[in-house]
């Protein structure tokens, strides 16, 4: 019989091995490149029993094996059942696993002083402990982990080989003795000489120092998240004035004390991914304000590995945890490369000598209507596979876009999704893209025949896809690629009415798309509708200064006479700035036009007060989202205008609405709110439009723009109620984390159509 699936590394062979005793049948099991070959002998009814045992028998947190069974003769020849030698011949077949959190057993013994792995910080078996980040090659066997190193004690080695051991083939298995070690070093990485590093870690923490903490897909930087000033300095040091910094907490009473949990919010804070997840704060959280400011959320993390745990049990308070680079890229996770990038940033090192071999983030979730939608899909969900709603004919390597990259590998109707990477113009991110990518095709044992990118010509993506030789390239609209990435993330194959909205995309023509509303499958698209494009002034620099948005809207409404408007807004405008980027628009210089939904929050963010430049990506619409009251009595009328380019949304006029209610003196929470309600009007006014001119009646929504809970929770609320069937993501991020997903669905499907054909 071959099992395959997610079977390796999740305690399979143990568990077969148990239960083939149990039945009194003889044979034996081992892990090949496919899966697990089992091969069992004895009575016919006892093997029935075995496989109706075997049926019900999924491993902690594991995807259900598929299985085939072939029945041979007896040979008569093996007397006992035993776990053999893997098998390394052939093409691999496997699905690896990610990480896994701590079990509950694990834990136990973590904190009982009579168990010889008491206070172990590796303390690990066959159903936990890292997995994704260590192993370097398949089969899932020791000596292809980083824990090769390491080699057991007697005692290990002989719960290793004890069948009724729950250690029983643990390929991670470690004890005080003979497994990886703490040690501590200083800013300079100059090794400490201490008993207790964790103690000694948690000292610095209480009197404000950071620690870089070394985990399991890479470092973290912490400190203690009620003390102000040390946030500031990490903060200083990292030079990351405002991102939102994630906090890990002790248990589910600690995150309950800090922030509002709901029972479907305390249950993924508590599932075996332990991603971070995005909650409310109550007004008595103690976590010091500069951990995420200006924002209604808090991202909360439980602890997921021994050493958070006796971390947690020596400070006990929350600390901030937050991924140990210095910019956008992707986590360090090499000591020597860890030690020089964040020498300058942490006062202390907290190091172990298990190698981590692939980088990995934390993921990120939040709950909206009821349901889990990440953020950033990362650890403890990489490398599983999502379904394509149909089969790639030949391998593909879909690129994904520039910012938040991921890329997706795919063999037949499985897509492997990479970790988190970050922004690819970082040097470190695309390094990591890159050997990333030879890490899954080597992984899988994929050969992509077909590559998939963004139509961006400058996107180090796309730059990498053109410089492959030897393969069929695809190229996908980044819209189009968002809606099909929600089909894809839905299970479904038709025809939509499409809302991608976000920052920024390569359009169709050249242009900057954002707000658009496209009907789509996953074969191709035709631009239904989309936001007035307006100027764009200074390119880039206007994505990072959404002044200048706003003072292009205002000009879109008033003309010369937006001098005379009586705003705050106006009185603190750089007239001169603002008089050199008005030549430049006039000339078309450096202006390129824009549909953006993302630079529309921007415009209204700078004119509410919120600010005036960005730090990071969507910082002004977060902080948008955060003021708004959670009703609103009214909307702001935004026209339809019908063109020969489809249905184009008058964005000026809602604008205008805003300085209307400035002028008046409504409180900016009332405004925000207004906005957001004006759009998700909008979204149903579109979706009637197109649904009425072609019978479609079901909506995709995606884009980094929904990652707005107000939006998101408005938009399908609304349409659901319009009678739409609304689609939205769960699995896969809506911001471009998620692109590569939608443009692996759009390469099978273009590519069995034409097979077809
Ligand atoms: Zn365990
Ligand atoms: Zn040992
Ligand atoms: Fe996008």
């Amino acid at each position: 019989m071959a099992l395959d699936g997610c079977v390796q590394g999740v305690g399979f062979r143990p568990a077969v091995y148990r239960l083939a005793v149990r039945h009194h049948l003889a044979g034996s099991v081992r892990n090949t490149l496919q899966g697990l070959l089992v091969d069992v002998e004895g009575d016919e009814a006892a093997i029935a029993r075995f496989l109706d045992d075997l049926e019900g028998c999924s491993p902690a947190g594991g995807v259900a094996p598929r299985r085939s069974v072939t029945w041979h003769e007896p040979r008569g020849l093996v007397q006992r059942f035993s776990i053999e030698a893997s098998l390394r011949d052939g093409a691999p077949a496997l699905l690896p696993v990610p990480d896994r959190t701590i079990c509950g057993e694990c834990l136990a013994e973590l904190s009982d002083v009579n168990d010889r792995r008491h206070a172990h910080p590796f303390v690990t078996c066959s159903t936990c402990g890292p997995r994704f980040t260590i192993v370097q090659t398949l089969p899932y066997d020791r000596d292809r982990t980083t824990m090769a190193g390491f080699t057991m004690c007697p005692d290990c080695r002989r719960e290793y080989e004890n069948p009724v051991d729950r250690r029983f083939h643990a390929e991670t298995i470690s004890c005080p003795r003979c497994g990886p070690t703490l040690t501590l070093r200083d800013g300079n990485g100059h090794l400490i000489s201490t008993a207790d590093p964790i103690q000694a870690s948690a000292s610095a923490l209480a009197s404000g120092r950071i620690v870089a903490v070394k985990g399991i897909g890479g470092y973290h930087l912490a400190c203690d998240a009620t003390q102000h000033a040390a946030v500031a300095t990490l903060r200083a040091r990292k030079h990351r004035e405002s991102k939102p910094l994630a906090v890990l907490v002790k248990d589910l009473d600690a995150a309950h004390a800090r922030c509002h949990v709901s029972e479907r919010e305390a249950r993924l804070l508590s599932s075996t991914a332990r991603p971070i997840v995005l909650l409310a704060k109550r007004a008595t959280c103690d976590v010091a304000s500069n951990v995420a400011p200006r924002i209604r959320d808090l991202g909360v993390m439980l602890p997921y590995t021994p050493l958070h745990h006796r971390l947690l049990d020596a400070v006990d308070g929350p600390l901030v945890m937050t991924s140990g680079n210095a910019t956008d890229d992707t986590i360090a996770h090499r000591d020597d490369d860890a030690l020089a990038r964040l020498s300058g940033v942490a006062d202390l090192f907290l190091l172990h000598d298990r190698p981590i071999h692939v980088p990995c983030d934390d993921s990120v979730a939040r709950v909206v209507r009821g349901e889990t939608r990440l953020i950033r899909r990362s650890r403890a969900y990489v490398p599983l596979a999502i379904t394509l709603p149909v089969a790639a004919p030949r391998p593909v390597l879909a690129c994904g876009a520039e910012l938040k990259n991921t890329f997706a590998l795919v063999r037949g109707r499985e897509a492997f999704l990479s970790q988190h990477l970050g922004d690819l113009t970082n040097e470190h991110a695309y390094r990591s893209f890159v050997d990333s990518i030879e890490h899954f095709k080597n992984l899988l044992g994929v050969t992509p025949r077909v590559v998939a990118h963004d139509l961006h010509p400058a996107y180090r993506s796309t730059l990498y896809a053109n410089g492959l030789d030897g393969v069929e390239r695809v190229g996908v609209q980044h819209h189009h690629a968002h809606i099909a990435s929600c089909l894809a993330d839905n299970g479904v194959e038709r025809r939509v009415i499409g809302i991608a909205w976000d920052g920024t995309g390569y359009g169709a023509d050249g242009h900057a798309w954002g707000g658009e509303f496209l009907l789509a499958d996953l074969e191709g698209f035709e631009r239904s509708g989309h936001f007035e494009m307006v100027p764009l002034p200074g390119g880039d620099a206007a994505t990072r200064e959404p002044w200048r948005m706003a003072a292009t809207f205002l000009r879109a409404v008033y003309g010369d006479n937006m001098a005379t408007l009586d705003l705050a807004f106006i009185r603190r405008l750089d007239a001169a700035a603002w008089r050199t980027l008005t030549r430049a628009i006039e000339r078309g210089l450096n202006a390129p036009f824009t549909s953006s939904a993302g630079r529309l929050f921007d415009a209204v963010a700078s004119l509410l007060g919120l600010r005036d430049s960005i730090e990071f990506e969507g910082q002004a619409a977060m902080e948008l989202e955060a003021l708004a009251e959670p009703r609103t009595d009214r909307i702001y009328s935004a026209a339809l205008k019908e063109t020969d380019g489809g249905l184009v949304v008058r964005t000026p006029d809602i604008i205008a609405g805003v300085v209307e209610d400035l002028l008046r003196e409504t409180p900016p929470a009332t405004i925000a709110a207004r906005f957001h309600a004006t759009l998700v009007d909008v979204i149903v006014e579109v979706s009637h439009r197109i649904r009425r001119r072609t019978g479609v009646a079901a909506v995709a929504l995606s884009g980094g723009v929904f990652q707005n809970a107000w939006l998101l929770g408005g938009a399908l609320a609304s349409l659901e109620a319009a009678g739409f069937e609304v689609y939205s993501h769960r699995n896969v991020p809506s911001n471009d984390g998620g692109l590569a997903l939608g443009q692996a669905a759009v390469a099978a499907r273009r590519l069995s159509g034409k097979d077809c054909a």
